[in-house]
């Protein structure tokens, strides 16, 4: 049995299982670092009745790999805080740490949407946006981890002045096209922005051109897209139709882009899937 933790800025998505068909989950709200850690680990331990061999957390970052530690956030109190020995400390098991989005590309390229796919793509849109790759049956880390949501891309501001609201580069593709970006720009939550708001086509632009760019640099046979702006359906359409015309027929064979097979679940799955590596290498 593992434990998985999606640690993420707002949340904390917890699971005990060894995958979706026995999967027990919960969630808690990201206050302090102490206060989080002890009560996603209590209810870990509890849940599994302490049975568990491995915990994986797939967490917010930057993060740094090697040491488990959340660095340079913009939520100060968990800058530079030592998730995964905690976690480990606490629990006494071992604890396999990657970031959020490289926990759920596992999970989809595991049980969902990418199952069985050696390259794929998984991109989340909500609160922040980032990416994690999977090449050749892979997951990319290379010197730290990939920061897809903080390419830059084209910005016109006569089209849109916003000048964007990443706290680190502005109007990088986060900072102009998360869920906070499209708040500050119109003063409405996505969910509460009508179906024919201009805001719609604007958020498919910016996707798309970080989408096509992922495309041209990784060439993914298959890009998921998750995250709660995603929430608005008709966007899975309008960034494939984008993508497209961006393209311009130049790449001849386009990846598929579709919802997470696994819901919101592609996070925390993909950590139980981490744990379960730990289990089999020893
Ligand atoms: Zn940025």
């Amino acid at each position: 049995m593992f434990g998985g933790i999606e640690a993420g800025g707002t949340k904390f998505v917890c699971g005990v299982g060894s995958g979706p068909q026995d999967l027990v989950t919960a969630r808690f709200p990201t206050i302090s670092p102490a206060e989080t850690v002890s009560t996603a680990v209590a209810w870990l331990r509890e849940v599994s009745a302490g049975q568990l061999s491995a915990v994986g957390i797939g967490s917010f970052g930057p993060v740094d790999l090697k040491t488990g530690f959340i660095t340079s956030t913009p939520k100060a109190a968990w800058r530079d805080f030592d998730l995964a020995g905690n976690v480990r400390r606490a629990l006494g098991v071992p604890v396999v740490f990657d970031t959020d989005v490289n926990a759920a590309v596992i999970g989809e390229a595991r049980w969902g949407a990418a199952r069985g796919v050696l390259d794929c793509l998984y991109l989340t849109v909500g609160t922040g946006i980032g990416g994690g790759a999977i090449v050749g049956g892979r997951v990319v880390h290379g010197l730290t981890h990939p920061e897809m949501g903080h390419v830059h891309i084209p910005h016109n501001r006569v089209e849109d002045p916003f000048a964007g609201n990443c706290s680190f580069h502005g109007d990088c593709l986060e900072g102009l096209a998360s869920g906070p970006a499209m708040l500050k720009r119109w003063g409405l939550r996505g969910e509460d922005l009508p179906n024919d708001h201009p805001a719609w086509a604007l958020e498919a632009k910016y996707l798309a051109l970080g989408v096509a760019n992922f495309i041209c640099t990784l060439s993914p046979k298959l890009v998921v897209i998750g995250g709660g702006v995603m929430r608005q359906g008709r966007l899975y359409d309008m960034v494939r139709d984008e993508v497209q015309r961006l393209l311009a027929s130049y790449v001849e064979r386009l990846p598929e882009i579709v919802p997470p097979g696994l819901g919101e679940l592609s996070g925390v799955l993909g950590a139980i899937a981490l744990a379960g590596e730990s289990n089999s290498n020893g």
